[in-house]
């Protein structure tokens, strides 16, 4: 058996991961272009309606809408889609706090349904479970790139008349029965934050899938302080409150260039983690995350979880081993599930008050969605990036066989 290199034995992994640059010339000339517009407003500009309009070409999608951030564009989604005080809203308690933003800013209660052990996405019978008269929404966060189960959530809400709104901050390009996320729910929200697939320092969009003109119109509208710019002369009309998210000819500039490079980085994460896969299916007491027959996953990340009892050593431990062997790797994706923070378990949206949780009954416990707590507990998480090389996969895979030969029961 090969010594660890945490015991002192050779290193799987002693040359570095492949690295390459994001952003270059493409970026600087539209840069340059936005500037020489005389202005980076982009009702008057063309770049950010570019940048919608080439994301929309690539998605199938009409109606887009260019907002500041992720967590903007999924609070503009819950703008258009009417979700008000009271209201509740069912979503995964594994995700970025960005998917929780925008629901408490609505002063409506966000509701957590368990995740599937396999998947790490909403499980749909927890899903409907959790409904009650105060639901309005089920808001699916594709994690790590894998699709939701879709057609059992869309089920759900058409029988309870619920909006779907996909959080596809993490999966882009990823497929579902041959239809990309964010293009079958109401609403597909994206974050091109600078962790993103693709980056524009900051930034996000809003595909309005409903067919409606209205719903576009008004998402539109909620993100720029309910100023109507869309029809022929500019109104603002306020019947109720909506914020400033709006994007800047900078970040749609630098959004037309990366979004060039958009399928390339997609399709590269995806060989990588699906390589990954099959390169430690067969390891005894390993689950690979399980993308399922009708997905194509662009990987933001690659989890893997561990059955604990198979071990001899625990997940952390396997963890810094796997990091000895020379590959970067955390226990777990975030410490908690979301509704352990005190956010929540002290039922703390605002200071000094407990609304809009005082609207209903729901208490954040541990226990709450044990699955999604396993799963966290379990789990150890690879950063995938498209400039890594084929043998830094393999070296990878070569790492996690031999830390989990190592420790495995006899
Ligand atoms: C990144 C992310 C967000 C928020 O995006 P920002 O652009 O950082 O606001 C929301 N949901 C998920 C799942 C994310 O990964």
């Amino acid at each position: 058996m090969n010594r660890l290199a945490i015991d002192g034995g050779p290193q799987t992994k002693t040359t570095p991961f492949g690295t390459g640059r994001r952003f270059g010339l493409e970026e600087a000339q539209e840069l340059l272009s936005a500037l020489e517009q005389n202005t980076l407003f982009y009702h008057h500009g063309k770049k950010v309606k570019q940048f919608l309009s080439d994301f929309g070409r690539l998605y199938g999608v009409e109606h887009l809408v260019a907002t500041s951030s992720g967590t903007a564009a999924i609070h503009v989604a819950l703008g258009a889609a009417g979700i008000s005080v009271g209201d509740e809203v069912i979503t995964s308690p594994i995700t970025d706090q960005g998917t929780l933003i925008g629901i408490l800013y609505q002063n409506a209660i966000p509701v957590f349904a368990d995740v599937d052990l396999r998947t790490y996405n909403l499980d749909p019978t927890s899903v409907e479970a959790m409904i009650t008269p105060r639901t309005k929404a089920i808001l699916a966060v594709h994690l790590a790139g894998n699709p939701c189960d879709m057609t059992a959530l869309l089920k759900v809400a058409k029988r309870h008349n619920l909006v779907v709104i996909e959080d596809c901050a993490q999966s882009y390009l990823s497929h579902y029965k041959g239809q990309l996320t964010g293009t079958m729910g109401a609403y597909g929200c994206f974050s091109t934050n600078d962790y993103k697939h693709i980056s524009t320092g900051d930034g996000g969009m809003v595909a309005v899938n409903t067919g409606d003109e209205n719903d576009y119109f008004r998402a539109h509208a909620f993100a720029d302080k309910n100023y109507q710019r869309l029809g022929n002369n500019v109104t603002r009309d306020l019947q109720y409150l909506a914020p400033n998210y709006r994007m800047t000819e900078l970040q749609g500039a630098v959004g037309i260039a990366q979004v060039k490079k958009l399928p390339w980085i997609c399709e590269r994460r995806t060989m990588y983690g699906d390589r990954i896969t099959a390169g430690i299916n067969d390891v005894q007491g390993l689950y690979p995350p399980m993308i399922t027959e009708e997905s194509v996953s662009s990987y933001w990340f690659y989890m893997f979880r561990l059955d604990l009892e198979a071990f001899t050593c625990t997940r952390d431990e396997f963890s810094t081993a796997l990091q000895a062997e020379g590959i970067p790797n955390s226990a777990g994706y975030i410490p908690d599930v979301v509704y352990m923070q005190p956010l929540f378990t002290a039922k703390q949206a605002y200071v000094r008050s407990s609304f809009p949780f005082d609207l209903t009954q729901r208490e954040y416990h541990r226990g709450l969605c044990p699955r999604a707590e396993t799963v966290l507990q379990t789990a150890i998480r690879l950063s995938i990036s498209e400039f890594y090389t084929p043998e830094d996969i393999e070296e990878m895979i070569r790492a996690i066989r031999k830390v989990a030969a190592f420790y495995l029961r006899k």
